[in-house]
């Protein structure tokens, strides 16, 4: 085990940090980030670094980075594993890999349609939730936002719109994919979840691989060891070897055996970050303004044309440029190491 996070750290980590100190320019595009933020994302950026400054010093480093494995493991080694009452889990992945009817396997019920289609059946963001061994877990489905085919300003909405619905962060990220299938689409998506959320959202990241069936009785891990498929490799040991399969149209037993093997993946992730879910910038400044219950609201009272909108819409915009400028960070960092 140790081993693997010597390569990790040693391979990716500690570069990308050294990287990071060493650059003027990102110290600039993190100094304009900043500047041109109200002081509410700076203080809530600060709160977060005060807090871990104690064992690594953060001065330099964006938030997201505060979430890395380097930092998390070895708070986790050293404390206990902490149990959130309620688990947010996010489903991400191309059209058609499967992440409506993981969902639905996860919760043990049909709560988000899932069909095979010619265009996206999934257009919204959902959630749907269940009870499982004492926590509450919330499952949010999602459309492909991560298809970097589509980016406009549609798809920065819906970007702001998934950091909004899966407020205050998710615990754990599934990146579903159907298994063999991991194509060039799915290494680009895996960039652009990286670009969206940080550098860091690998380290909360699982793979799920769908159509588990069509292993015929065959091991996924042997699998993932045995494959030809370089980009997927490295994948999987970026995310620290956290996968599962899953069976979508097993049976009941089946299916609650496999949310069982997922369930101990997001157990591991929450023992390395003390139960702490994913956070950034985005997530800090939607956390500040309420967002989620200004929406909520707006939409209940359906006031059009009043202050409510106008102060929804004002932060929207704001939640929108801070995104654009973390992304413009992130991009700037993926582009100088090579994953
Ligand atoms: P999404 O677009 O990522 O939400 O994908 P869907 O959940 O809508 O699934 C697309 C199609 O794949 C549907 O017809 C599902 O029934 C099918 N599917 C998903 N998972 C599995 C699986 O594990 N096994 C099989 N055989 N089909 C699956
Ligand atoms: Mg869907």
């Amino acid at each position: 085990m140790f081993s693997m996070y010597s390569y990790i750290l040693d391979t990716f980590l500690w570069p990308l940090c050294s990287l990071l100190q060493q650059s003027d320019q990102v110290s600039a595009t993190k100094g304009e980030l900043e500047t041109s933020q109200d002081c509410v994302a700076k203080e809530s950026g600060r709160l977060v670094e005060k807090k871990e400054s104690e064992e690594v010093s953060q001065e330099d480093l964006p938030d997201e980075l505060c979430q890395d494995p380097t930092q998390t493991l070895s708070r986790g080694l050293r404390k206990e594993e902490q149990t959130p009452k309620r688990l947010r889990l996010i489903l991400v992945g191309r059209t058609g890999s499967g992440k409506s009817a993981t969902g639905n396997s996860i919760l043990g019920k049909k709560v988000f349609e899932s069909k095979i289609s010619a265009v996206p059946v999934t257009k919204t963001f959902q959630r749907g939730t269940r009870e499982w061994d004492g926590q509450e877990l919330e499952v949010i489905d999602t459309p492909d936002i991560l298809s970097s085919l589509f980016q406009s300003d549609v798809a920065d909405q819906q970007i702001c719109q998934a950091i909004t619905f899966s407020s205050p962060g998710p615990h754990a990220v599934l990146l579903v994919t159907q298994l063999g299938q991991f194509t060039e689409y799915d290494t680009r998506a895996v960039r652009r979840l990286q670009e969206i959320f940080g550098v860091g959202i690998l380290a909360h990241t699982i793979l799920v691989f769908t159509r588990k069936e069509d292993l015929a009785g065959g091991s996924l891990d042997e699998y993932l060891r045995k494959t030809d498929n370089q980009d997927l490799h490295k994948l999987d040991v970026l995310c620290l070897r956290r996968h599962c399969g899953f069976s979508n149209r097993g049976e009941r037993v089946e299916q609650e055996a496999q949310l069982q093997e997922l369930m101990e993946q997001v157990r591991g992730i929450l023992w390395e970050t003390e139960g702490h879910h994913y956070s950034n910038k985005a997530y800090q400044y939607t956390q500040k303004h309420l967002m989620l219950k200004q929406v909520q609201q707006t939409e209940m009272t359906q006031q059009q044309g009043s202050e409510k909108v106008l102060v929804k819409r004002s932060s929207l915009e704001g939640l929108s440029q801070i995104q654009k400028e973390s992304e413009k960070t992130h991009k700037y960092l993926l582009g100088k190491v090579s994953f």
